[in-house]
Formats: structure tokens, sequence, C-alpha cells
């Protein structure tokens, strides 16, 4: 855990938050901020900064990831459609530095992305 990271807060249980799913190694929560009828984070329990600090070393845990994003699309009906976004650093609009997935469903979206 970093101290000064928000994220690792939260896994922590530091900062209330709506929990959508847990398990050893992945967390997943309601943004506080929702761009989408469902808006949801996926990060990895381990700190990892962004996508471009993602390894062979622990990219396990991305790939799981993507599993639980799988699963909670089905659980939480996104049949129509959803997105899975990644800001990774400065020019992207990365505003908290431990790695994170943005989920979001229930609108229209637009391509290219803003
Ligand atoms: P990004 O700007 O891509 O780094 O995404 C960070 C996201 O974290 C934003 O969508 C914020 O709305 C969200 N966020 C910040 N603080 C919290 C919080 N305490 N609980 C839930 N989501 C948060
Ligand atoms: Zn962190």
């Amino acid at each position: 855990m970093m101290s000064d990271c928000l994220f690792c807060k939260i896994i922590a249980g530091e900062i209330p938050l709506k929990k959508v799913y847990e398990d050893e190694t992945v967390f997943a929560f309601a943004d506080i901020d929702p761009q989408a009828p469902t808006h949801i984070l996926v990060i990895p329990k381990e700190h990892i900064g962004s996508v471009a600090e993602v390894t062979e070393e622990n990219s396990a845990v991305v790939a799981h990831i993507f599993e639980v994003i799988a699963k909670l699309s089905k659980e939480l009906d996104m049949k129509d459609g959803f997105r899975v976004v990644s800001n990774c650093g400065e020019s992207a609009g990365q505003s908290v530095h431990h790695l994170h997935f943005h989920v979001m469903s229930g609108r229209e979206f637009t391509w290219p992305a803003g």
C-alpha cells in the first residue's frame, strides 16, 4: 500500500464508497462522479501506477481484471454495450495514479473519445 494514494486508501477501507466487487486481488466500486448511468472503477489491490507500469511480473492481475469486467458486465446488465477506459498520464487526463479501468454503460458513446 502507498500511504498517499487515494485508491490504496479505498482498498484499505479508509474512504466510504459503494463497493461492487472484491476478491483477493481486485476491487471494484462506483465512480464518485459518474459519466454514464453505470460507471464503475476496477482496480488491482496491488499498487500499480498506471498502464505504463504493467510488467511481466504484475500483468496477471490485469488479465484477472478483465475477467472481472466480463463477469460484471453480465451481472450489471450491460448487454447493450459498455466502454472500458484507462487514462494513462497527464495528457490523457489521469488524475489518480493507481491503475484503474473505468467501465461505463447505459448510454451511447461517441468515437473518437474526447
Ligand atoms: P482518472 O481521472 O482517469 O484518473 O479517474 C479517476 C476517477 O476516480 C475519476 O473518475 C473520479 O471521479 C474517481 N474518484 C475520485 N475519488 C473517488 C472516490 N473517493 N470514490 C470513487 N471514485 C472516485
Ligand atoms: Zn495505490
